[in-house]
């Protein structure tokens, strides 16, 4: 097993903190990562994509868990799969497209592990229905803090609690995954434009397509506040292509762009940049366009494409904000949009969506209602004072901001989200109470 001293950060490139990083190759060079670990303790991480500080741990040990990435079994008539946590997902839809199946579940990336999916109980377009990742995990293995692995089922507080649990009940070693099955590689998607929130809100809320979301543009202000272009999507079934196009049904071919260089100068994201990209957007959207054919990878990871795009936002990072809010709530998405609005923020990315049912996750954030989320430059004037804000407004109308895409949130504020973070605190009390599962986020939360 490699071990490194290594200075790590999240997708955002935020607060770096140095730790020692190993790489184990085994499920037993893995318990060696975490019972040797020291007084700093230890966590788990996959691909690095959480936003902020969930799989960084300053001054103690991380296990990078990319070397554990076997697919162990397949069942390609059933629709399972078994694989390490150090799978990425772009790896088992590789494998898993040309024999007819897809994740049920799939986040705006696929540079994400099967660990790090459970670990922030992942969410996608498709959640009205779908629910989040881990309505689709059949089993887990868990190595906990003595080394020793357990076999951990839905229907049981350990499961619960490891759903979207941050890494903070143990290190995932393995999982068995249901799946979806599909018939083609492509999706026909429909686009509509929404003149304002409110537009939007109603779009969405008329329901109907397997995957919905709008993209706002929070840049665009008076009347034509939080105007956005609504995105829904529907697997295509096989005898809706011509018979040419049949025998390549499932190939997955995603689309690559040049990396983004190393360097890019702090600012190239600014106001201007963010106005001019909404505008084409919601200009080069048609009033309404349907069944245009677009493939997977398109459809859902269109960021994938340009490797390193989190460097745009220049070496001072970007910092990533999501809340949920029930219905009946919509106000307090009207309040955070007038004022990013009102106050010019470059935000990007600004994401609209609809939320089913939530997950048995203790700290999984969906809950019924509504999403939006958005990036913001982390040197942003103000920006602390602004997200504390949208915290308090979310916390008051009963909603949450997601953990896993945190890095600025107050150490009060989980509580008032989470109503199941006593539950969380004590069975990690129980099962690991020397505390030896530790992260920034988790120190900086106190969770
Ligand atoms: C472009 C982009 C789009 C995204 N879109 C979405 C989206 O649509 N929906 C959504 O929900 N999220 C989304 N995310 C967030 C991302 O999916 C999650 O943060 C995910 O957890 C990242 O997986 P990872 O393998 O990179 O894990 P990391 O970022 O390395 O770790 C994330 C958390 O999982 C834990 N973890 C990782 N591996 C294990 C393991 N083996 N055992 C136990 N715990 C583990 C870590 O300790 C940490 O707490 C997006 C992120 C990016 C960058």
């Amino acid at each position: 097993m490699s071990v490194d001293t290594v200075s790590m950060t999240g997708w955002g490139r935020t607060a770096p903190t140095t730790a020692l990083r190993f790489r184990p190759r085994t499920y037993e060079e893995a318990a060696v990562a975490v019972t040797g670990r020291g007084p700093r303790g230890v966590v788990a991480r996959g691909l690095g994509r959480a936003h902020g500080d969930a799989a960084q741990n300053a001054g103690g040990s991380v296990v990078d868990m990319t070397g554990l990435d076997r697919v162990h079994a397949v069942d390609a008539v059933g629709g399972v799969v078994a694989c390490d946590a150090g799978v990425s997902l772009h790896r088992l839809i590789e494998a898993l497209l040309p024999l007819g199946w897809f994740l049920p579940v799939t986040p705006a990336t696929r540079y994400v592990t099967v660990g790090g999916a459970i670990g922030s109980d992942l969410h996608g377009t498709g959640h009205r229905t779908a629910g989040s990742f881990t309505r689709h995990v059949r089993s887990l293995e868990l190595l906990t803090a003595d080394g020793s692995v357990r076999r951990v089922v839905p229907g049981t507080d350990l499961f619960d609690a490891t759903a979207g649990g941050l890494g903070l009940t143990g290190v995932i070693l393995s999982a068995t995954l249901s799946l979806l099955p599909v018939t083609t590689s492509l999706m026909s998607v429909d686009t509509e434009r929404a003149a304002d929130l409110d537009a939007a809100l109603a779009g969405l809320a008329a329901g109907g397509a397997a995957y919905e979301s709008a993209r706002i543009d929070l840049m665009a202000r008076g009347r034509a506040t939080g105007r956005a272009v609504l995105i829904r999507g529907e697997h295509v079934p096989v005898d809706a292509l011509p018979a040419r196009a049949r025998r390549t049904a499932l190939a997955f071919r995603p689309g690559k762009l040049p990396p983004v260089p190393a360097y890019v100068p702090e600012g190239l994201l600014g106001r201007a940049p963010a106005a001019l990209l909404g505008e084409l957007r919601f200009r080069g959207a048609r009033a309404a366009r349907a069944g245009r054919l677009q493939r997977i990878s398109a459809f859902f990871h269109p960021l994938d494409a340009l490797p390193g795009w989190n460097r745009l936002h220049g070496p001072g990072g970007f910092v990533q904000y999501q809340c949920a809010v029930g219905d009946g709530q919509e106000e307090v998405l009207h309040r955070i949009v007038q004022r990013l609005a009102r106050r010019r923020c470059p935000a990007f990315h600004a994401v609209l969506q609809r939320l089913g049912a939530g997950g048995p996750g203790w700290l999984s954030f969906p809950v019924p209602g509504w999403s939006l989320s958005f990036g913001l430059p982390a040197g942003l004037p103000g920006l602390g004072r602004l997200l504390d804000l949208f915290d308090d407004e979310t916390a008051a109308a009963g909603g949450r901001v997601c953990l896993a895409k945190d890095a600025r949130m107050r150490p009060s504020a989980p509580a008032a989200m989470y109503p199941r973070l006593p539950d969380f605190r004590a069975l990690r009390g129980e099962l690991d109470p020397e505390g030896a599962f530790r992260s920034d986020l988790s120190r900086r939360l106190a969770l």
